[in-house]
């Protein structure tokens, strides 16, 4: 009898199975374990996390790491991945000052154009024209009501008000008219003096109308067809909120820059391959679907793709040690998305949401040295450890362990960086790929769509439901269930939009509804995971054809997720597959295939 364990390092997870195996080549399972990661995959750093993962399966046994007669691990896939995103739209900055933005309590409503105005200088004021007045931090709201009540009062014409501080509410109340009032201004002193002036607070529980439309904004300025194409970005950033302010500055005052969106460079059979990144993510990949092997992925220079490309090989380049000349993309999953774009000429750090395009790259890099981590491994624990099988053979020889499947049979295992798929034939023949793109890229997305800026709550949210708490006593779940609590909630949470993190309520705070974050969640998932599935599963497929694959085994992190496994599903099923996610030896889940696989291998076929 012989006891061995099999050690899978992933780029994010290290799992370890332990087993068994009686002199029949009989297995008898008997624990498996799991840690992060540490350091990147295929370097020795990789030690302490195998050690951590065999220690957290020995735990359960009565087994010690000396009753150990060999450990197997994966000859890892030379491939990792990372993920980027650039506008696609040209880079258009206007020559418009504004300020949009939400601030709980704007005073008033309506909308009022004037010349600004410095409150102190109310006794230069001519009776003719219409005035905004601007209300610095230094003037406290009782001081400033008094001296907009004096001015209305020598019939000086004021029509809005722009306020330092959080006032806008305190000011109202106390003028003897109804103006709009944006307050929580925080760069108030960059606003423009005597220039004209377009100031809107919407009716509480509306939004704005006039300055988030173009022509709303051409009307009130007096725009030409070229200068509303260029007020569109300032448009866009005031959509869906409460109160803003435009203001026209003399040309020239704000700069004007134009950054091409650049083009893709493909390079494949001595030839190169070029495609706008204008044109969306579709097209890019319908070219890359197209080309057989790809030698080399690159973007145009001095262009926003340019960068982005050079980018993530320059990072690839750092993490692998390698001259960057050496780093050569392979595939790539480029998705529309779009992402918050600082305004320049903002006042309050305002952004709108600019059209992009998020892409996952695969870099192939040299052979990863599994056997120097072998030999360290070896040394550490003084226990004989063998690189054995490649990563995916011993994914899909572990997924086989999911009661209900039959050859020939396809897995597709969803990581982080990368979503790698293998078909296994009844004669024991497997081909299998790497393709760009798995759980980080929607991470990212959601991070950017939401304007998150956070990305440890973006993945909180891709990994659990979410619900909203609607009084102290009970929360609305996002699939309608309202849930009932006998103590009050604690007051942080009252309003908010949570995560249910196992037994936790983890509170968003950030301006999103609950419909908001479920629908990009949702569209997240769907761009990346459905579409990678199919692309992945048509390259393996006997004739390239998804109809000669009877069943996939979902396998990796990715397929723990809530609702991942039912949208392959739904797309699969159109193909007459049955897909699902694994349960590894009938107990693990999605999670252990590979390192099973490396267990099962040591008994040959
Ligand atoms: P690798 O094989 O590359 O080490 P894993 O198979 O461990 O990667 O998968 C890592 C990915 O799985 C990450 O993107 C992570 O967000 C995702 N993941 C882990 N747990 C869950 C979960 N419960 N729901 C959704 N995604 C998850
Ligand atoms: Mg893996």
């Amino acid at each position: 009898m012989k006891v061995i364990a099999g050690v899978d390092v992933g780029n994010s997870t290290t799992e370890v199975c332990i087993s068994k195996i009686d002199n029949n080549g009989k297995f008898q399972f008997i624990s498996s374990g799991i840690s992060k990661t540490t350091g990147i995959k295929g370097t020795e750093d990789n030690v302490k996390g195998i050690s951590a993962a065999l220690n957290n399966a020995l735990d359960k046994t009565n087994i010690r790491i000396s009753d150990i007669d060999s450990i197997r691990i994966n000859e890892a896939a030379p491939v990792i991945g990372d993920t980027a995103m650039e506008t696609i739209t040209e880079t258009i900055i206007t020559e418009s000052t504004m300020i949009g933005h939400n601030p709980s309590t704007p005073g008033g409503e309506g909308l009022g154009l004037g010349i600004t105005i410095n409150i102190n200088d109310m006794n230069k004021a001519d009776m003719n024209k219409d005035y905004v007045v601007i209300i610095p931090q230094s003037l406290d709201y009782e001081d400033a009501s008094e001296k907009i009540n004096l001015a209305l009062k020598n019939k000086i014409k004021i029509k809005a008000a722009i306020v330092q501080k959080d006032e806008a509410v305190l000011i109202c109340n106390r003028i003897n008219t109804v103006i709009p009032i944006v307050d929580e201004i925080k760069y108030i002193e960059k606003i423009p003096l005597d220039k004209f002036a377009a100031v809107e607070v919407a009716k509480s529980g509306h939004t704005i109308k006039v300055l988030s439309n173009p022509y709303g904004i051409a009307t009130i300025f007096n725009l030409n067809s070229e200068e509303t194409k260029r007020v569109i970005p300032i448009a866009k950033s005031l959509i869906g909120i409460r109160s803003a302010i435009v203001i026209k500055t003399p040309e020239g005052e704000v700069q004007e820059k134009v950054i091409p969106s650049g083009k893709l460079l493909i390079k494949a059979n001595n030839s190169t391959e070029k495609v706008d990144v204008d044109s969306g993510a579709e097209a890019i990949m319908s070219l890359v679907n197209r080309i057989e092997e790809i030698e080399d992925i690159s973007g145009e220079a001095a262009t926003n793709v340019g960068g982005m490309i050079s980018s993530v090989k320059n990072t690839m380049a750092e993490l692998t040690n390698e001259n960057i000349l050496d780093i050569k993309i392979k595939d790539i999953l480029a998705i529309d998305t779009f992402f918050p774009k600082k305004v320049v000429g903002g006042l309050a750090e305002e952004t709108f949401m600019e059209n992009a395009v998020a892409v996952a790259a695969m870099v192939k890099t040299k052979k990863l040295p599994m056997d120097r981590i072998a030999s360290k491994l070896s040394a550490l624990t003084n226990i004989d450890v063998q690189v054995a099988g490649v990563e995916a053979v011993m994914a899909t020889l572990g997924a086989f362990t999911t009661p209900g499947t039959k050859l020939p049979l396809a897995i597709l295992d969803i990581g982080g960086g990368s979503t790698d798929a293998a078909v296994l034939h009844e004669d024991g023949l497997i081909k299998s790929i790497h393709l760009a793109g798995a759980g980080e890229m929607v991470t990212m997305i959601i991070n950017s769509e939401l304007g998150l800026s956070d990305r440890s709550i973006a993945e909180d949210i891709k990994k659990y439901p979410i619900a909203k708490v609607e009084s102290l006593f009970h929360i609305k779940m996002e699939n309608d269930e309202i849930k009932f609590f006998q103590e009050p909630l604690e007051a942080r949470f009252f309003g908010r939009i949570v995560i249910l993190k196992n037994n936790e309520m983890l509170p968003i705070y950030k301006d999103v509804n609950l419909e908001k974050i479920i629908s990009v969640r949702k569209s997240a998932k769907e761009r990346v995971f459905v579409q990678n599935s199919l692309r992945a599963l048509k390259q393996i497929a006997p004739m390239n054809n998804l109809r000669n694959i009877p069943n996939v085994v979902l396998v990796g992190g990715s397929a723990l997720d809530f609702e991942i496994p039912e949208m392959i599903l739904s797309q699969l099923s159109k193909y007459k597959i049955v897909s699902g996610r694994g349960n590894i030896r009938s107990v693990e889940g999605p999670r252990n295939a590979v390192a099973t696989g490396l267990v099962m291998s040591y008994v040959g076929n």
